[in-house]
């Protein structure tokens, strides 16, 4: 069934009518703020710098939706992935708890701005299943004793149970989320695009930025249509950080996150696997993520299924047999779309957000920044106009990069490996 249809290769949530063609304007040749990757963190920064009345221009190299906000999975859920006793130990306990918090605020803040914009926020709720037994245990066991002034609602689901989340008994169990939501990714990115542009932002697509050299002034920015001077540069790249900063390029590490939609399943069959219509992720250390579509029509499943593959096609038998095992009626399924985007970790798995002289940064989410970049993009926009609301707790941590590595993650594939064994015995 279905082994010969053509496969889209493109994110389901960008049908060409909705990639916008922005206008190509003269660009100045002077700015206050220039901001280099038109993705979530870039326009949500763009819009606080252009709000305090700083002229701001935002260059993305790609058309719009290039990047990984565009090609994103749309799940929300608290995100960072150190728990609070690592923060804790690295930190102290109070510095620990006010960078939870900031996820927390990550998320209220883009259900605030989901009041006053349309980009699909659902409340479905997010399932995580126990990969075994021992991890059904732990993850009861934390949903009990959550850090005082930290918890969120969860509710322990026993395998006995796990059919009223997933018609599947791949699980030993899991918890709920109730409060995690889905998005519509590409409409949550027109949405800051407006509102950037709303204030003032001049944002141009298919615009290259080759080199930063700094001068009295600032920064001579060489761009693929000529050069731009500018005070304050943001690097906004994330993990499409390429040669242009050879340090911040030595402090992520993209890596490649696959996806395909099922064709059209009717919404029947999609419910009769997914009933509650949740977002579904799981505790494996190569992780998989999936939920219905929007229409509940098809599932959109996501994972690591490649290393470097950059062909998303490529990657499509291994992500179908991914998601069969895990709904064995799904093995020949034919598949509608495949995409890939890159997305960046760091080495302490924190996001980070900083500058350099006038060189700011704000990269780094490790795959969770539906969230965290609208909302860490706005805090470094303000940070850059100077205001006092874009202090956060993560200010001033250290970013570190490791020796010999210098932008090509050669220690990946040993790692991954590693990690899909212990996977596979159940570690
Ligand atoms: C397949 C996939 C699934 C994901 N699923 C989820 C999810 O379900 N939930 C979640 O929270 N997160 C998810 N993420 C991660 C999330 O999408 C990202 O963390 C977030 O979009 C990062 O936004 P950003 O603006 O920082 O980076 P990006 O959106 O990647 O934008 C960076 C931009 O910089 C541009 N750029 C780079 N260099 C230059 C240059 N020299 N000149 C001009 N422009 C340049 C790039 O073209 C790119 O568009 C997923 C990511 C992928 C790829």
């Amino acid at each position: 069934m279905g082994e010969s249809r053509e496969i889209l290769e493109a994110p389901l949530w960008q049908p060409p009518s909705l990639i916008p063609v922005l206008p190509e304007r003269p660009l100045p040749e002077q700015v206050d703020v220039l901001i280099v990757g038109g993705g979530y963190t870039g326009l949500a920064a763009a819009r606080e710098t252009a709000s305090a009345g700083l002229d701001t221009l935002v260059l993305e190299a790609g058309p719009l939706g290039t990047g990984c906000s565009g090609r994103n999975g749309g799940q929300v859920a608290y995100s960072f992935k150190p728990s609070f006793a690592d923060l804790s130990s690295r930190h102290g306990a109070a510095r620990a708890h006010a960078i939870c918090r900031e996820a927390f605020a990550a998320i209220s803040h883009l259900r605030a701005l989901a009041r006053v914009e349309d980009f699909d926020w659902r409340e479905c709720g997010g399932f995580y299943g126990a990969h075994t037994a021992r991890h059904f245990e732990v993850m009861a066991r934390e949903a009990q004793s959550q850090p005082s002034g930290l918890e969120q609602r969860i509710e322990v689901v026993p395998r006995s149970e796990q059919h009223r989340e997933i018609a599947s008994d791949f699980y030993h169990g899991g918890c709920v989320y109730p409060d995690d939501a889905s998005v519509d990714p590409m409409k949550l990115l027109l949405a800051l695009l407006r509102r950037a542009q709303e204030r003032g932002a001049a944002v141009q697509d298919r615009c290259r930025v080759q080199a930063l050299d700094t001068s009295s002034a600032g920064f001579d920015v060489l761009t693929s249509r000529g050069i731009v001077r500018a005070r304050k540069v943001l690097m906004a790249t994330n993990g499409y950080s390429g040669a242009l900063s050879g340090w911040h390029r030595r402090r992520v590490i993209p890596i490649g996150s696959y996806q395909i939609a099922t064709e059209s399943l009717g919404l029947e069959r999609v419910r009769s696997l997914i009933p509650m219509g949740r977002n579904i992720s799981d505790t494996r250390r190569v992780v998989v993520y999936y939920r219905p579509s929007a229409d509940g029509e098809r599932i959109v499943f996501g994972g690591r299924a490649a290393l470097a593959e950059r062909d998303p096609l490529a990657c499509v038998v291994r992500l179908r047999s991914m998601m069969a095992r895990i709904f064995p009626e799904l093995s020949r399924v034919a598949i509608d779309h495949a995409w890939v985007g890159w997305v960046a970790y760091t080495f302490d798995t924190m996001p980070h957000l900083g500058k350099r002289g006038e060189l700011y940064h704000c990269m780094g989410y490790c795959g969770q920044g539906v969230p965290l970049a609208p909302y860490f993009g706005m805090r470094i926009g303000q940070q850059m106009a100077g205001l006092a609301e874009g202090q956060t707790a993560l200010d001033g941590l250290p970013f570190p990069t490791r020796p010999y590595y210098f932008g090509y993650p050669w220690f990946l594939a040993p790692s991954v490996w590693a990690y899909r064994t212990l996977d596979a015995l159940g570690l």
